[in-house]
């Protein structure tokens, strides 16, 4: 094992994500020692079906910089790529290639190694990095996104991974072209999942425990009355005054009571997907609404899945796979790479981070942001929008630590290459 250099760095950042590179790119702005891993864009690339369109409107899918002209609608209209703030839904290859561009141009120091471990040393943390390389950090940013934190219904674990899955893990649906898939979910994820099924040519089900599909309208393209710009404000989490609330006030949203904060982050905004899925998915994919998950076993080849509607009455459903399309929630437990001691000292409520207001966890020195930081500044947190606010206030905020902790090392912004 190598620890690669002597001295200990300022900021190491987890995550080269949306929140990961915004946070950098601010924080690298200022001359500090800070290094950055991950693999850039990975849950875009990697978690998220090919051909899907954003939910968010362009203006809502900006990465955070520290200079003017690194707006998605910029990126687009340089490279002649049809873009509207609102009107017209990106495509995951634009924002993909966009969050690319700006790591390229903002984080070029990225190292592209996933961190294996951080414990704590001395007053900040050691990190093992890539194939087992260390290094000393005196704050670490978590911005790890979401694929850590999949929630799987109790019924399908233990099943065989060739027969279910996660829609985290479904990001190329070719291998399930000519077959028969059951979706579980109602949510956008379940809806993107199902467009693209179909669209390989797969059997498939929608299992919702909701009573219907929800869609969201589609935008008329008219400008919105004054009288409507009152009742239903627009925000980037799309209008009304509790989007208003979650935009502007995320340090309101912090001062809420533990239960009240939790509940808002589940049912806030709730499942609803893309106007224009609707069609396709309707009328494409069987759909079974008001549906229990009762439990879930092998028939041979293939899972049967035992559901449950309102009424009581029982149904046995036979498919070749099973994709769970439900969802994340931020329990700290499931951040495996964090030392068990480090986990268990970080205060919670019910297990989602409980964090200061400039994303400071309980262990001095061990920030976070995106979903894991949404228990504590509400539902912007887990969408592309919240990455300015989280990685201007934080980049601010360890600014003004390093000026008063004189022990922080002035070391150079580029690092040099982990050797092994
Ligand atoms: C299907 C789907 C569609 C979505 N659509 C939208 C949308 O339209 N608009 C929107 O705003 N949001 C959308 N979201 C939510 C979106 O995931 C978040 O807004 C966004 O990804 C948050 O950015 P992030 O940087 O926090 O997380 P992520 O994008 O998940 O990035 C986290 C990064 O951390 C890396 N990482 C994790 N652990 C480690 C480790 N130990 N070491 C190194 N690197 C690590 C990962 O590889 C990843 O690259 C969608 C989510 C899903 C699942």
């Amino acid at each position: 094992m190598t620890v690669v250099g002597q001295s200990s760095i300022d900021v190491a950042v987890i995550g080269a994500g949306p929140y990961g590179l915004s946070v950098a790119a601010n924080i690298g702005a200022s001359d500090r020692s800070i290094r950055i891993f991950g693999r850039p864009l990975q849950t875009w690339t990697d978690a998220m079906p090919a051909g899907m369109k954003l939910k968010s409107d362009g203006f809502a899918s900006n990465l955070s910089a520290p200079a003017p002209g690194a707006s998605l609608a910029e990126f687009c209209r340089d490279r002649g790529i049809p873009y509207h703030d609102t009107e017209r839904p990106v495509s995951l290859e634009t924002f993909v290639a966009y969050g690319l561009e700006f790591q390229r141009r903002f984080v070029p120091y990225l190292e592209t190694a996933d961190v294996q471990h951080v414990e704590r040393s001395g007053d900040g943390f050691r990190l093992t990095v890539g194939e087992g390389q260390t290094l000393l950090a005196r704050c670490v940013v978590l911005a790890v996104g979401v694929t850590h934190f999949r929630v799987m219904p109790k019924q399908l674990m233990g099943l065989p991974a060739s027969l279910v899955s996660h829609s985290a893990d479904c990001g190329r649906v070719d291998r399930f072209a000519g077959r028969n898939v059951a979706i579980l979910g109602a949510g956008a994820s379940a809806i993107d999942l199902a467009a693209a099924l179909i669209d390989v040519g797969a059997t498939t089900t929608i299992v919702a425990r909701a009573g219907s599909i929800r869609f969201n309208s589609e935008p008329t393209g008219g400008r919105p009355t004054l009288l409507s710009r009152f009742t239903n404000p627009g925000t980037p989490l799309g209008p009304g005054w509790r989007s208003h609330f979650a935009c502007n006030m995320p340090q309101m949203y912090r001062q809420l009571p533990d239960r009240l904060r939790l509940a808002i982050l589940r049912r806030h905004l709730g499942p609803r997907s893309a106007w224009y899925l609707r069609d396709k998915v309707l009328s494409g994919a069987n759909v079974l609404v008001a549906q229990h998950l009762e439990e879930a076993g092998l028939a041979g080849d293939h899972i049967c899945l035992k559901l449950r509607d309102e009424s009581g009455s029982l149904k046995s459903l036979e498919v070749e796979h099973v994709i769970a399309a439900t969802g994340y929630w931020p329990q700290i437990e499931r951040l495996h790479f964090l030392d068990r001691r480090l986990r268990q000292a970080i205060r919670h409520s019910a297990g989602v981070p409980i964090l200061s207001q400039y994303f400071e966890t309980s262990v001095a020195g061990l920030y976070a942001t995106g979903l894991t930081a949404a228990g504590s500044f509400g539902p912007l947190m887990r969408f592309v929008a919240g990455a300015d606010y989280a990685a201007r206030r934080l980049s601010r905020h360890l600014e003004k630590a390093r000026g008063s902790r004189h022990a922080l090392v002035a070391g150079a912004r580029v690092p040099q290459a982990i050797r092994s």
